[in-house]
């Protein structure tokens, strides 16, 4: 197996006890993000994350990734489910996230990177107390250098978690509308906006 990580995130049948008489604490879910070097984020009502079915007819017809991971479609819910899902949720954080690569082959690593950075933010979210907090990834989950395909046979069902656009969610609309800039690449090595998204209640 290859993981890149050897830590390990808290489903909801954990044994771990949260005090959930805890206040919450928006400066303490900040500076988890700060640990983890994200300093560029915003939070946002889950009610304008923008959800759109083009977006899955855009990952379904014309990225060459659909049906090779574990974590995208058509390895998850309906984009009508994922919005109940988002919906369902207090608060949401948009963290942006940049970076310029100059070799394609750079970019699984870089991914398995900043998703590891992202679980651990989730977890600590979570150990606050924030019992549902739950993260999605700024691209495909990528936390083995090869992916099982199939949901049921994911190598590593504790740490993969879908990325924003797997949802349906449209990180276009969305990022704009918080005043965040993404557009479309036209050369490799050109700046990259990508945007994660923690779900916290
Ligand atoms: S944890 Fe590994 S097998 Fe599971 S979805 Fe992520 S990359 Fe694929």
């Amino acid at each position: 197996m290859n993981v890149g990580t050897e830590h390990c995130s808290v489903p909801i049948c954990s044994t771990i006890q949260l005090d959930s008489t805890l206040p919450f604490d928006k400066s303490s879910v900040e500076q988890a993000l700060r640990d983890q070097k994200f300093n560029d984020f915003k939070w946002l009502s889950p009610q304008d994350i923008i959800f759109g079915h083009w977006v899955r007819f855009k990952c379904m017809f014309g990225c060459e990734s659909y049906n090779t991971k574990a974590s995208c479609p058509p390895n998850l819910p309906p984009v009508e489910e994922c919005r109940s899902f988002v919906y369902d949720y207090e608060k949401a954080l948009i963290i942006h996230i940049t970076a310029s690569l100059d070799d394609p082959k750079t970019r699984g690593r870089w991914s398995r990177k900043i998703n590891n950075k992202l679980l651990k933010v989730e977890r600590e979210v979570f150990l606050q107390g924030n019992r549902k907090t739950f993260v999605l990834f700024m691209d495909e989950c990528q936390i083995c250098q090869e992916c099982a395909v199939v949901r049921t046979d994911c190598k590593n069902k504790k740490l993969s978690r879908p990325s924003v656009e797997g949802l349906g969610i449209d990180v276009y609309e969305t990022a704009h509308r918080q005043g965040y800039s993404i557009e479309v690449l036209k050369n490799y090595s050109d700046t990259m906006n990508r945007y994660a998204i923690l779900l916290v209640e």
